[in-house]
């Protein structure tokens, strides 16, 4: 079982960022599935999800809530997160993705302030969190369901009066060389205290990030290491970072991710790299990859049909 795994997430990793299934637990990814949710009221219910939660506009009136696994849910009674504050802008405004349970917009508005004290930083550029109701995207992410999950650009934001067309038209900047096995020049110690912050907040779950940044950080770090648990090399994320918090105390129907392993994942990062520089052959009795199919009403939560019909 255990070579069994480490054959998957071998496979994942020849893959390269095209894919983000949930591999072996020590490399737990950004599109790891929660258990399926019993529910009744939608079992037969065969519509595609994204088709039906990517045209929804806005949010649900209802209380907040996150539903389901981060790849597997829905989010009601979300908050959207201005477009723009004295320390962040979000981007690409036309996706409408900026929107997220409460806890998830405080976040990223009290990063964004720390972000804002870093020379050469004004703030934070915001990429996707979720849709107005969460569940799966027409395009994109597999994960970001639930509104607890947020991407930001490493791009430093020099100035925070983009209009709505110069947030379609900029783009972040990538941080990495040798297909993510390194950081190149453009990483700064200011990537790496921003990403310390968000480690260090309780509200944080787990960081993804590409495996080279993390390891620049585990040979950087001087200090105490325990933040480093939570920052986890994964699959693209080398134009921005991937924050996912935890389940918010109380939100019974949200499906936490399993627990990280312990330790500051240091080698399990140089690993990564280590595969990616010399990447070991292809296990011959390797199962081939399942084909990833549209997730229905019927794989969602039954909660997540009352989000998608409520006003
Ligand atoms: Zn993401």
């Amino acid at each position: 079982m255990v070579r069994k795994l480490a054959t998957v997430a071998l496979i994942l990793v020849l893959a390269g960022c095209q894919t983000d299934r949930p591999a072996s637990p020590a490399r737990d990814g950004e599109g790891a599935v929660g258990r399926a949710s019993i529910s009744t009221q939608n079992a037969n219910d065969s519509r595609i999800a994204k088709t039906l939660f990517g045209a929804m506009s806005f949010a649900s009136a209802q209380p907040p809530e996150a539903i389901g696994g981060f790849s597997r849910g829905c989010q009601a009674g979300a908050v959207q997160l201005p477009e723009s504050g004295p320390t962040w802008q979000a981007m690409r405004l036309s996706r409408n993705r900026n929107w997220a349970q409460p806890v998830t917009v405080q976040f990223v508005q009290d990063l964004s302030r720390f972000a804002a004290t870093q020379p050469g930083w004004a703030g934070l550029y915001i990429g996707d969190m979720s849709q107005p109701r969460g569940g799966p995207m027409l395009t994109g992410h597999a994960s970001h369901q639930t509104g607890l999950d947020a991407d930001i650009w490493m791009l430093p934001p020099r100035r925070l009066d983009l209009s709505r067309q110069e947030r379609e038209d900029l783009s972040s900047i990538r941080m990495d060389r040798s297909s993510g096995a390194y950081v190149n020049g453009d990483w700064s110690a200011q990537h790496m205290a921003i990403l310390r912050a968000a480690a260090s907040d309780p509200r944080v779950n787990r960081i993804f990030v590409f495996a080279g940044a993390k390891v620049a950080m585990c040979d950087a770090e001087t200090g105490d290491r325990t933040w480093l648990n939570k920052i986890r090399p994964w699959y693209g994320h080398n134009y921005h970072f991937h924050v996912r918090l935890n389940c918010p105390a109380g939100a019974r129907g949200c499906e936490p991710q399993a627990a990280i392993p312990p330790g500051d994942g240091c080698e399990d990062a140089r690993q990564w790299v280590r595969d990616i520089l010399n990447p070991p052959p292809p296990d011959p009795n390797a199962p081939p990859p399942r084909p990833r199919g549209e997730l229905t009403m019927a794989a969602l939560p039954g909660q997540c049909l009352n989000v998608l019909n409520s006003n």
